[in-house]
């Protein structure tokens, strides 16, 4: 750090300040997670200084030999953690996977597809107006039944029959229960539509058994990979043989230029750590720290959405408590303790107020905090959302996130 301290102090500064913010805090964005050493440094490599447009053996520019070895290794890790017969690791972002899936299936303009809407769980990429995917596509979306908060694939095959689409989005943002993806595969065989399924928070969960994975039964399964996959912030696409070149040319020449290669070369970094027998006991702690936080919360009083979760994330519903989803992230925000406003199943407010509040426990699972830890964040919680204009009630709290959070390293790949 001494030369950047050096070249540039305050984006220096900004850094350390961000690296104390990101260690005295505690981070329960469901979307965020923390990366080892080892994927930092691949990130933060020479691998950056190069183009490399293309793909390995059939590149546009010369001297990517090494470029090729990084990226096939990124691409047969991944294909062997999900048992996918292809991977793309090319796209920039989530988003621009699912945008290279879009192009790969439908016609700018014409195509038709169905996905979840954002207010009740989706993400903006799956066709939300404010977005490309709506401006491009016509886009019907299915909900959650308003009694169960759950997906009702009834629902979901009653509008794919009436409606004939040409793409039907599985994957959430903010749904806290297991997605029956073999539910999606049939109704979209029925209809003769292709299938995706976006599992960008949980492919953690995917790749080691605590969620149903899409792969092998699903046509186009996107992902980013810095959520529950714990690697650089990026996107890839997995799909059968026959997809292959499909998705390929949707994502270069199609949607990007030359690949970041720097994150390619951590995204293969993070495979490799995925396919430890580690990562599967800590996918499984993530989805325990999920049920220890969710009992605490709903034994103080606090009602979840759908009553629970099965993943990694919960929202709870803040209706009953007469605060809204701002003024609730407002306070915790305060105390140490940061996590999103977002809207609920039942919303009236608009998206920058909302009623909700979603929590994940990715981040603090990285940094090994188990059920006991998790019974204190949600007795934090409570105590903050009680009473969030009481100032010096924030700062107690805040201390008690300092004194915690001071036990726990920010890599996790340092004890
Ligand atoms: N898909 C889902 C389900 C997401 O939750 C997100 C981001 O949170 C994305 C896609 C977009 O990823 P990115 O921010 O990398 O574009």
């Amino acid at each position: 750090m001494s030369g950047l301290a050096e070249t540039d102090p305050e984006i220096a500064e900004v850094i350390e300040k961000e690296r104390l913010r990101q260690l005295n805090g505690l981070e329960l964005i469901a979307s965020e997670n923390l990366v080892s050493h080892a994927v930092l440094e691949a990130m933060g490599s020479i691998m950056t200084n190069k183009y490399a447009e293309g793909y390995p053996g059939k590149r546009y520019y010369g001297g990517c030999e090494f470029y090729d070895i990084a990226e096939n290794l990124a691409r047969d890790r991944m294909k062997k953690l999900f048992g996918a017969e292809h991977a793309n690791v090319q796209p920039h972002s989530g988003t621009q996977a699912n945008m290279a899936v879009y192009f790969a299936v439908m016609e700018c303009g014409q195509g038709k597809m169905m996905s979840m809407s954002l207010s009740q769980g989706g993400h903006l990429s799956h066709g939300s107006p404010v977005s490309f995917s709506g401006k491009m596509y016509q886009v019907t979306q299915y909900g959650v039944d308003l009694e169960t908060e759950m997906i009702d694939y009834g629902v979901v095959e009653e509008i794919a029959r009436k409606l004939k689409p040409d793409l039907i989005v599985s994957g959430a943002s903010a749904y806290p229960r297991e997605i029956d993806f073999r539910a999606f595969a049939e109704i979209a065989e029925e209809v003769d539509a292709y299938s995706m399924a976006d599992i960008a928070h949980i492919a953690g969960l995917c790749a080691t058994g605590m969620h149903n994975s899409p792969v092998g039964h699903i046509d186009f399964v996107t992902t980013t990979t810095h959520k529950t996959l714990r690697g650089p912030r990026g996107g890839a696409i997995m799909c059968s043989s026959e997809y292959a070149g499909l998705v390929d040319k949707a994502v270069f020449p199609g949607m990007q230029g030359g690949p970041l290669m720097n994150t390619i070369a951590a995204k293969a970094v993070c495979l490799k750590e995925a396919l430890k027998p580690s990562f599967r006991d800590y996918n499984r702690q993530i989805v325990r720290n999920a049920q220890a936080l969710a009992e605490t919360l709903a034994d103080g009083d606090l009602r979840l959405v759908s009553g629970g979760t099965d993943n990694h994330l919960m929202l709870i519903d803040l209706t009953d408590r007469g605060i809204t989803g701002l003024e609730a992230e407002m306070a915790l925000g305060k105390a140490g303790i940061t996590a999103n406003k977002n809207t609920i199943p039942r919303e009236k407010r608009s998206p920058f107020v909302t009623s909700g509040l979603r929590l994940g426990t990715p981040a603090v699972t990285s940094r090994g905090m188990k059920e006991e830890e998790m019974r204190s964040i949600g007795e934090f919680i409570i105590r903050a959302l009680r009473d969030i204009h009481n100032e010096a009630n924030l700062r107690r709290i805040r201390e008690e996130v300092v004194e915690l959070t001071g036990r726990f390293s920010l890599y996790p790949d340092e004890p």
